[in-house]
């Protein structure tokens, strides 16, 4: 076995991505999160200003220290963000199993790749998707994590 393959078993196993907000008062340790999603529904796009890049991990897999600030955004889900510095970094939705991380609140998103575009029925008007990335009207039925809608 040469030593290229050894590196990159050593980088699949440690898999944790750590982030924070603006400020630092909240940081994360997120393992095994999946790859980035673009998502244009109007709740990404009214919290954000524009639409989001997110990625999932699962709730036992995401570690949080610091002060969350969680909103309710409607009797499904809320959102997360620093209390201090507003930054918006988590989306949880009770009935799923993974929380959606804002891939900008990540320190370093190297190996994550973008997977494609979701709900891009409610984008805005004011922008085109320009890549070659698969696009759905919704979210997709295979999931996001290939786990389908529950
Ligand atoms: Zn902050
Ligand atoms: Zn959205």
């Amino acid at each position: 076995m040469d030593a290229v393959v050894v590196e990159a078993e050593a980088a699949d196993v440690a898999n944790t991505y750590k982030g924070q907000c603006l400020c630092g008062a909240v940081s994360f340790e997120a393992i095994d999160l999946s790859d980035i999603w673009y998502c244009h529904c109007k709740q990404c796009q009214k919290l954000t200003g524009h639409y989001i890049a997110a990625a999932g991990v699962t709730r036992e897999n995401l570690t949080i220290h610091g002060d969350v600030n969680w909103l309710p955004i409607s009797d499904r889900s809320k959102s997360g963000h620093c209390r201090a510095c507003g930054s918006y970094m988590f989306w949880d939705e009770a009935a799923r199993d993974t929380v959606s991380i804002l891939a900008g609140s990540l320190n370093d998103a190297a190996g994550l790749e973008v997977k494609g575009h979701i709900f891009i029925e409610e984008k805005g008007s004011y922008y085109e998707i320009t890549d070659d990335l698969p696009q759905y009207k919704g979210f997709p039925s295979q999931g996001t994590r290939g786990e389908g809608i529950q």
